[in-house]
């Protein structure tokens, strides 16, 4: 067998600690046996099974055998180390140890919970634990830097969830950059016509909150921007913000659109994206009456004056505050920010990509995000229901789950469709008086007064018919049907396949990522799920931080979710970024990586491969050099290295060689080739 400690050091006393996990681990762990096998492994003064090591008497146990036994390593076995490596460190150093001089082994998610074989799991738990007692003879004690924090924020994106968190900072004190690519803030809400359940004014809630963010003295709010460029760590990011230009001058201009009205053109000819380009707007615009800030801007595209400098520039004699700029050009910010909230939201799916149900190709099929600003007193129609020919439908139809819990677009259901389509039946009956029809794979109402909405469409007559609806069709087979729109659908309650002809059909859309999400992703170094929605820490306990320390996410970038959970969420980060800037300062983990100098080459390789731009090249010594602050610990550089001069703490090579000589024993291996008595090793 090998040395463990051929280096002089003095032999380490090692406390082992094995834990039940309830029925978790025990009940297909032997934990008895994995506690005496480890018992008599070199090294080790005391070995202990305990129900639930994470709990204060676990804990007190590890506290009292260090005092007692002097022991000077710990090796734990239990869960996950996401979970409570800390707690176990944090045990550790008030005993007096220094906490790297702890480890921990997952005999959970890596053992317990992935087979049904318990001979297999106990012999891999014995495996796993024998490497960690060989590692730990290894560790050094290590000691956390501290750095401080930045209380300046940086919030992107300016719809609900953005201005909530913005407003709750800036409440608290605290200096805020809210970013909006938009010219306006409000986001998806400010679209709205009323809001589920309690059928609130969407824009009567909304609007005092985003005139709250343009007023706030600590709020600095930068609409028709995008983040550029964003480096640093955790306390200490630097952005650059690009200030698209308005060719308006935003401090002077005061949203009186005499502008408008004298431009050349006399009618609005160009498509309103606010209203989804259901009404028109000219060259110069602003996006809708409420718009925040209420400072109009040009469009390059269609104004004639950037095409052909010929225009009269009516607009610019109009302007008695000589507000407009033609020539204004891209405005560079650079900000020093502690912390980010990114809620850039979501976009609702292309209803195209159904064929079946004829959005683009029928006139009078719509999708939900139509029909809100349909019946919208500031939308298209005045709040008015009405087909393409102008006329008050007398049968609506309305499409449930539409690029949402379907294999072929989305699997995941968009959470809110069910009750937006109830919201929107109301409305178009209220609005119209129309028979309308619902139709829905599962009613899905579960919030606060959301079941109780569900009733009350019922006993207002709409129609709920159970099933997916097969195709949308202009074919008339019955009189009825001539001039209509026919909904074929399975009525999976009766099962029957019915045809129901009708004025108007309304496409519930599911929502989705945006298609910069992943941009939006890549430049602050974070996570997304499968869908493509950014990734949460912990889906339980950190659902608003990301794997990078000091960005968090809210609202519908995260996943689907409707208003009152994004400002929940919203609220949640902005706590969040308020605990690390009350904190004042932060302790970065040690696990990072050096560069012995001496070693280097200067080869540049590992640059570009550290994903977090950890790594510069000094030009007065020709050697690397990693910046402690931003390096996470992951590696990378360290394999990469070809003169090996690169080192990470709490992966160094004896502690790694440690750890695979103590795995490779059991199969009778040794590092030097040759057989060992790996038999008598095990379960001895
Ligand atoms: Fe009024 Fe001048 Fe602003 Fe146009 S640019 S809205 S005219 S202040
Ligand atoms: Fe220096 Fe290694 Fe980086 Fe090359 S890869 S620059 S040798 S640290
Ligand atoms: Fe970058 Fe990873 Fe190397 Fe740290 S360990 S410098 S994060 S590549």
């Amino acid at each position: 067998m090998s040395t463990f400690n051929g280096n002089g050091q003095s032999i380490p006393k090692i406390g082992f600690y094995i834990c039940h996990c309830g029925h978790n681990i025990a009940s297909m762990v032997d934990v008895d046996k994995v506690q005496k096998y480890t018992a008599s492994l070199p090294g080790v003064t005391v070995s202990r099974d305990y129900k639930y090591m994470c709990s204060d008497p676990g804990q007190e146990l590890i506290q009292k055998d260090i005092k007692e036994f002097g022991l000077n390593r710990i090796v734990v076995a239990s869960c996950s180390p996401l979970l409570h490596e800390h707690t176990f460190r944090v045990a550790t150093e008030k005993a007096g140890l220094n906490p790297y001089f702890f480890h921990m082994v997952n005999i959970r998610e890596n053992v317990s919970w992935v087979t049904g074989d318990k001979e297999a799991a106990t012999d891999k738990a014995i495996d796993l634990v024998r490497a960690a007692i060989q590692r730990v003879f290894f560790h050094k004690p290590l000691v956390k830097k501290e750095v401080p924090i930045n209380p300046d924020v940086l919030i992107l994106g300016g719809g609900i969830a953005g201005i909530h968190a913005a407003l709750t900072i800036a409440n608290a004190g605290k200096k805020v950059y809210l970013v909006e690519r938009e010219p306006t803030i409000g986001g998806h809400m400010a679209m709205f016509d009323k809001t589920f359940p309690t059928l609130d004014c969407a824009a009567c809630i909304l609007t005092p909150k985003m005139s709250a963010v343009k007023n706030h003295p600590n709020i600095t709010l930068w609409s028709y921007s995008e983040v550029e460029k964003i480096e640093g760590f955790v306390g200490n990011y630097r952005a650059t913000i690009k200030r698209k230009p308005r060719y308006v001058i935003e401090e002077l201009c005061v949203g009186c659109m005499d502008c408008i009205d004298a431009c050349i053109y006399k009618e609005a000819k160009y498509p309103d994206e606010f209203n989804l380009g259901m009404s028109k707007r000219k060259p110069i615009y602003i996006p809708f009456p409420q718009a925040t800030p209420q400072v109009v801007l040009f469009d390059p595209d269609t104004c004639i004056d950037f095409k052909s400098h010929r225009c009269k520039k009516t607009c610019i004699e109009a302007c008695d505050r000589d507000a407009i700029d033609l020539k204004q050009t891209a405005k560079y910010e650079e900000i020093n920010i502690g912390s980010v909230i990114l809620a850039t939201g979501f976009k609702t799916y292309d209803a195209k990509f159904a064929p079946q149900y004829g959005y683009g190709r029928f006139p009078n099929v719509f999708t939900s995000l139509e029909l809100e600003r349909m019946v919208n007193a500031s939308g298209p129609t005045s709040g008015e229901v009405l087909t393409k020919e102008g006329k008050k439908p007398k049968s609506v139809g309305i499409v449930h789950c539409v690029g949402s819990r379907d294999e072929k677009s989305n699997k995941w259901c968009s959470k809110v469709c069910c009750m937006y389509s109830l919201k929107l039946a109301h409305l178009i009956k209220e609005h119209t008086g129309a028979e309308v029809y619902n139709f829905y794979i599962d009613m899905r109402t579960p919030g606060k007064g959301y079941e109780e909405f569900y009733d009350k469409l019922m006993n207002e007559g709409v129609h709920f018919i159970r099933g997916r609806v097969a195709e949308v069709t202009d074919w008339a087979l019955a009189a009825e049907e001539e001039n209509k729109l026919t909904i074929r659908v399975e009525d999976t309650l009766v099962g029957v396949v019915r045809r129901i002809p009708v004025d108007m059909v309304v496409l519930s859309v599911g929502l989705e990522p945006r298609e910069d999400a992943s941009d939006v992703r890549r430049m602050f170094n974070i996570s997304c799920s499968n869908e493509g929605f950014f990734l949460e820490r912990h889906p339980k306990l950190a659902p608003v931080s990301t794997f990078t320390d000091g960005i968090f996410i809210a609202g519908a970038c995260q996943g689907p979710k409707d208003i009152p959970d994004s400002v929940a969420q919203a609220g949640a980060a902005a706590a969040e970024v308020l605990s690390l800037i009350c904190a004042g300062t932060i302790e970065l983990e040690p696990n990072t990586a050096s560069i012995t100098e001496e070693f280097c080459s200067g080869c540049k390789s590992c640059i570009p491969l550290c994903p977090y731009s950890a790594i510069s090249f000094k030009e007065d010594t020709k050697k690397a050099y990693i910046n402690e602050a931003l390096c996470k610990g992951c590696g990378t550089c360290v394999a990469a290295c070809p003169s090996g001069s690169i080192i990470q703490n709490l992966f160094e090579d004896e502690q790694i060689f440690g750890e695979i000589e103590g795995l490779l024993r059991f199969a009778g291996i040794d590092l030097a080739g040759s057989e060992t008595k790996g038999k008598e090793l095990e379960h001895a």
